[in-house]
Order: C-alpha cells, then sequence, then structure tokens
C-alpha cells in the first residue's frame, strides 16, 4: 500500500499526478526546470481565484474584501488580487507603490502601521490613499503634508480595541499596544481630524491574527461592532460626516500543524451576517470592510528546495536543502512560534510511497536553528530530490533575513 504522508494541511489545495505535486497543473519538477534554479517559492494563481470565491460565497454580500499585502507583497500576487478584492491594504510607502502598480484606484488603498515617517506620509497624502493614522503625530504630520501639497489628507483612525482577540497567534489589540489610538484618545484624534480639515475615512479595529476559532472570531466581531458604533457616535457629535469606510480587522487563520482543524468559514460569515443589519441601519452610507492576509494568500504557496546532501549523524538522517531558514524564517519555527512545530512538508517529486523514512531535514546554514523538518516521514530521498514546504504563501520569503550567510536569493512564481 502506497503511504502519503500524513493528512498534510494545505496538501489538498493542489493536484498529484503520476506521484509527483503539480502547481496550477504543471509538474513539479517541470516548473523547477522551466524556473532553472532552486530554491523557489510557487504561488498558485487557481487557489488564491478559489479562496477569493469561498470568502465570497461565505461571507455577507454587502462586505467589501481587502488584500493585506504584506503577507505577501510580490508583484504578481498583488496584481492577481487586485481584480478580486475590494481594496489593498499597506504597511510601508514601498508597499504602497506595488498597490498603484496594479492599478487600484487610490481611495481602495489604505495604509496602517506605527510609526509612519513624515517622508511616507508624505507620499500617501501625495497618492491619496487612506491613512489609517496610529498616533495624533500622525493626525498632524499629515495635515501638515496635505498643506504643503496643496491637497485633503484621507484620515482614518486605527483604534486600538479596548478587548482582545481570544486564542489568537498573534495579538495586536487591547491592553498596552504601538498599535493604533487608545479608545479613550479617539475623540481628542476626532477633533483634530476636524480642525485640519482632512477628509475622515472612518476607523480601523484591528484585534489579531492566525485564528482558527470561530466564535473567537464572531465574539470580537460582536465587540468591533459595537465599538465602531459607539465611536461613530463620538464622530458625530464633533461634527465630522459618517464614516466612509469601517474596517473590521480580520485575523482569519489556517491550519499549519497536525490536530489544527480549519476556520469554520461558514460559520464566522454567518455570524457576520447577523451583524449587518445592525450596521446598514446606524451607517447606511458606510461600506464595511474586512482585511485578510495570510487566509487569502497562505494556502496558496509551497517552498521549493533541492537536496544537496544525504547525511547520517548518530542513527538519525539529515537531508541537507539548498534552502533554509534565510528563505523561510517561519518554517524552522522562528517567526512567532513558542514551541517549534513542522509545517507541512513533502517530497514534491515522489509523494508517496510503500514505505516512508524518517527524516531531518535541514538547510545549509551554520546554526542548528536552520531545520525546516524534524522527524518528518516522507518516501526515502536523496541528492536531487525536491523537498516542498506547504502552506507558504503568507510571511515566506518576506518575513525571512535573506542576507544571514548571503547565500543566492530563491525566485518567486505565480504559476
Ligand atoms: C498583518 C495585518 C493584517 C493581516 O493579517 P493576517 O493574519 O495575515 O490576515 C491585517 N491588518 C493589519 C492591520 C495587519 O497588521
Amino acid at each position: 500500500m502506497m503511504n502519503t504522508p500524513a493528512a498534510h494541511a494545505g496538501l489538498d489545495q493542489f493536484t498529484v499526478q503520476g506521484n509527483v505535486l503539480c502547481i496550477n497543473g504543471i509538474p513539479l519538477p517541470q516548473l523547477a526546470a522551466r524556473i532553472g534554479q532552486t530554491p523557489f517559492y510557487a504561488i498558485d494563481r487557481s487557489v488564491l481565484t478559489r479562496r477569493v470565491q469561498a470568502l465570497r460565497a461565505a461571507l455577507p454580500k454587502t462586505l467589501g474584501l481587502h488584500y493585506a499585502m504584506k503577507a505577501n507583497p510580490m508583484p504578481a500576487v498583488v496584481q492577481h488580487f487586485a481584480s478580486l478584492v475590494d481594496g489593498i491594504d499597506v504597511a510601508s510607502a514601498a508597499e504602497m507603490q506595488v498597490a498603484l502598480d496594479t492599478g487600484t484606484p487610490a481611495k481602495e488603498i489604505s495604509f496602517a502601521g506605527p510609526g509612519k515617517r513624515n517622508e511616507e506620509l508624505i507620499q500617501a497624502v501625495a497618492a491619496g490613499i487612506t491613512i489609517n493614522c496610529e498616533s495624533l503625530r500622525e493626525i498632524t504630520g499629515a495635515a501638515h503634508a496635505a498643506k504643503s501639497l496643496g491637497l485633503k489628507a484621507r484620515l482614518a483612525l486605527r483604534v486600538n480595541p479596548d478587548f482582545e482577540l481570544k486564542s489568537s497567534g498573534m495579538k495586536m489589540g487591547g491592553g498596552a499596544k504601538q498599535f493604533g489610538i487608545d479608545v479613550d484618545v479617539v475623540p481628542e484624534a476626532l477633533k483634530l481630524i476636524h480642525t485640519c480639515g482632512a477628509v475622515f475615512v472612518g476607523y480601523h479595529i484591528y484585534a489579531g491574527s492566525q485564528n482558527l476559532r470561530a466564535e473567537a472570531l464572531a465574539d470580537a466581531h460582536t465587540k468591533t461592532v459595537a465599538l465602531a458604533l459607539r465611536l461613530c457616535e463620538i464622530a458625530r457629535e464633533i461634527g465630522l460626516s459618517a464614516p466612509q469606510v469601517l474596517n473590521i480587522g480580520g485575523g482569519f487563520g489556517i491550519p499549519y500543524f497536525p490536530g489544527d482543524t480549519p476556520l469554520d468559514l461558514a460559520a464566522v460569515g454567518a455570524h457576520l451576517s447577523t451583524l449587518m443589519p445592525q450596521l446598514h441601519a446606524a451607517l447606511p452610507t458606510t461600506e464595511i470592510v474586512i482585511e485578510l492576509g495570510r487566509y487569502l494568500v497562505g494556502e496558496s504557496g509551497i517552498y521549493v528546495s533541492k537536496i544537496v546532501d544525504r547525511k547520517v549523524s548518530c542513527g538519525q538522517v539529515f537531508l541537507v536543502t539548498d534552502g533554509g531558514l534565510h528563505h523561510h524564517l517561519a518554517a524552522s519555527g522562528n517567526f512567532g512560534q513558542v514551541l517549534r512545530k513542522n509545517y507541512p512538508v513533502v517530497l514534491g517529486n515522489r509523494v508517496s510511497a510503500d514505505v516512508l523514512e524518517k527524516v531531518n531535514v535541514v538547510g545549509p546554514l551554520c546554526t542548528p536553528l536552520d531545520i525546516l523538518g524534524d522527524k518528518v516521514q516522507i518516501p526515502a530521498a536523496d541528492v536531487g530530490d525536491l523537498v516542498c514546504v506547504l502552506q507558504s504563501g503568507a510571511y515566506g520569503l518576506t518575513a525571512s533575513p535573506t542576507k544571514f550567510l548571503s547565500h543566492p536569493a530563491p525566485v518567486e512564481v505565480l504559476v
């Protein structure tokens, strides 16, 4: 009997033909030959498209969908999403340029992130995108930029929510945080926007990331909507017009590790549907949006490296590849993991075998942290075989220390 290595999260996004992993129909060895080098990241555009379709089907019809491009800022990926989603959220002026290059209208681009430099504020105002202000200084900085440019700044407030998104991979709201403006400072921030004559775009409330629990997300959505309605009332009292956009965050997670169950998207969508009538009644002219990064792109991508050596140490097999943590820090377990767990690993050119071998897949770096797979079960593999790390479409290359040890950079392709 053929054994496929465990039930790997993400493997069902792709087809396996003749025991070879295919990326958007192209057998991996052929794709590797086309690219002409390893390591590489390959993103399957059909997976991206299907994911947007699944979200559209599950979420309320009137809820806008934004791509948070820091999850994967590869220009071709951002371009692909530009025609599928309702807006792009950027986290730097350089990301803004990539988003603008796609032809996305400026008013559908918003810029979040603490510590925006004055130069970035000038760029953002000149571009006409929305700035999600994370401090009073950003408001005055943007107003100053607008004055010198003879333009109006489009300003939203990123609010540090006064609650937490429970069981999140990363909490990004609730309590003391570098993100957003505390709820009790919002009135002062609104007055500043009002007096400087900027366009008040609305609110951005983001509570956390990588959440697999529908109930936790639903709870956060309920609290976010209550907070937003309260804050909109305050804005109205100050004399600001109704918000154009209300961004209620995201944080939808994807499964990585054995035991992770995929997010119940239908449940999240059903709960959001119960909140929409209340929002539309109170804010009839306001566009309600969510912003997703990882959930949109994470499952579409694989990281492929080639085995350059096979060694045995103290009875354990080590497959040494030409890729490692310098390209994929997250898979090595050093990007936000507390206890290291393996990302799903498959042998791309021989997915299944009668007998599997327990191996350590490591990179070429001079550090014991450079692990892509710790005691993973894959078909017996040797020099030249292609090791694939699944679930690698988000926070892969972009979140990795590529300069460390000065090995060659990987290639990224959208297939
Ligand atoms: C990082 C980030 C996102 C995207 O988070 P994912 O977990 O990738 O969906 C969305 N919004 C803000 C403000 C972020 O900082």
